[in-house]
């Protein structure tokens, strides 16, 4: 008897998660399953302001899909999607086609940049391991070249964004500039760190004196804010900010764009209803009209049922998806038609300001400081075990906090 085929693409908290939870719980004998995704290496999203800054090493923050996942029991197609045809139940990849009767879209998240000039072309984003690695390499070359030239707009760091990842990432840097300049044998203080954003707060939704502690904090680290300064244009050495109706050009050895994502451009392109790669599903985290495809992840749009809003997307709301999602695949292709509905059980949100400091609210307790660095271990450190158990904590854990 032909086996039902279950395709899964992307290998981030989705899919990993998907496929692990399929593995446990389907015979192989029961579907076929398939795993796409563009590299043999799964990458926490949640680690990669620390890969941008050089706080955490890629080996850390990377991981074989072959360590997790049992390639006897899943088939992993390492390739880059290129197309989805829901009509024909095909995906399209650069180097083949795969047919499928259950699809799992789970291709995370681009950065957005609105169409400001100059951005896609001169400014880096924290959105890939690949990506982090060339800031890393940027910001340290630009310490280098200054060495030699004595160019001073090379050591001036502007993030775009102090929402979550741009405070995330700027924390880091408070760490690791230091480390570099000590290096490098560069005075600190000529080192600028300067975050612009548009609005007049930092960390949006945040409690405002949670947002004043990370505010202060990060600045006793030497980082300058900008806010409600627009951002205009960026070019190859500098950034264009609006603030008051007047303009500003701030020179920039290197410009990293932390203020939006998007969902994937595949979604984007497909005729699958989405809006900017990002498909509202059903309760059964299906997409409309096409009962065979389940969304989850950056990809996928949750309404909150209290504000009638999309929830931010999130890993943790990725990892709660995955497990209604595998349930209904393994309910659908057993030939059952009961399906499980995902309601999502937010727990909290924590902000990192570094390893041993943070600000966030967990089962509405307000925290800050070394027991919020503490907490975000915990949550990172649960992501590890939920999908390696105890091995996986051990082997790639976050366990410095003080
Ligand atoms: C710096 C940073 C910090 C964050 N911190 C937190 C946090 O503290 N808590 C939290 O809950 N969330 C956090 N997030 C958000 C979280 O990382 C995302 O919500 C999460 O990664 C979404 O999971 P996903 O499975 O949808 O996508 P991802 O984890 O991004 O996985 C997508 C996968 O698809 C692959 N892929 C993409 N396109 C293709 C293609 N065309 N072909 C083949 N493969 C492809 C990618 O290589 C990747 O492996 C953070 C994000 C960032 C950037």
């Amino acid at each position: 008897m032909r086996k039902p085929k279950i395709v899964l693409l992307g290998a981030g908290y989705v899919g990993m998660m998907t496929a692990s939870h399929l593995q446990k719980k389907l015979e192989t004998s029961e579907a076929e399953i398939t795993l796409v995704n563009k590299h043999e290496y799964h990458y926490q999203s949640t680690w990669l302001h620390e890969s941008a800054a050089g706080t955490v090493s890629d080996d850390q923050t990377v991981m074989k899909i072959s360590d997790i996942i049992d390639f006897n029991k899943v088939n992993f197609v390492k390739d880059v999607v290129v197309e989805i045809k829901p009509d024909e139940q095909k995906v399209i990849l650069e180097n083949g086609v795969l047919e499928y009767d259950y699809l799992v879209i789970g291709l995370g998240f681009e950065a957005e940049t609105f169409g400001i000039e100059g951005l896609k072309e001169y400014a880096y984003s924290i959105t890939t391991i690949n990506a982090c690695n060339k800031i890393r390499n940027k910001i340290e070359e630009n310490l280098i070249k200054y060495k030699e030239t004595g160019d001073e707009k090379l050591l001036s760091i502007i993030v775009g964004g102090a929402g979550f990842t741009g405070m995330e990432f700027i924390a880091e840097l408070g760490h690791k500039v230091p480390q570099l300049c000590e290096k490098h044998n560069i005075d600190r203080n000529s080192v600028k760190i300067i975050c612009v954003e548009a609005m007049q707060n930092a960390l949006p939704g945040f409690a405002d004196d949670l947002i004043e502690y990370a505010v202060r904090s990060l600045e006793s680290k030497g980082i300058e804010f900008r806010l409600s300064n627009v951002v205009k244009k960026c070019t190859e050495t500098s950034i264009i900010v609006e603030n008051n109706g007047e303009q500003e050009e701030i020179e920039a050895g290197i410009v990293i764009w932390a203020a939006g994502i998007r969902g994937s451009r595949i979604v984007a392109d497909s005729p699958i209803q989405n809006n900017r790669g990002r498909i509202l599903v059903d309760e059964f985290l299906r997409a409309p009209e096409y009962n065979n495809i389940f969304v989850a992840g950056d990809c996928s749009l949750v309404l909150d049922p209290e504000t009638g809003r999309p929830y931010p997307p999130t890993a943790q709301i990725a990892i709660q998806q995955s497990y209604p999602l595998a349930d209904n695949l393994i309910t659908l292709v057993r030939g059952n038609n009961k399906l499980k509905a995902f309601k999502f059980a937010p727990k909290g949100t924590v902000c990192s300001l570094g390893f041993d400091d943070g600000v966030g609210v967990v089962y509405g307790v307000k925290l800050s400081g070394w027991k919020a660095a503490l907490m975000k271990k915990v949550i990172d450190n649960r992501y590890l075990f939920l999908l390696g158990g105890v091995p996986l904590v051990l082997k790639k854990g976050k366990f410095k906090f003080i």
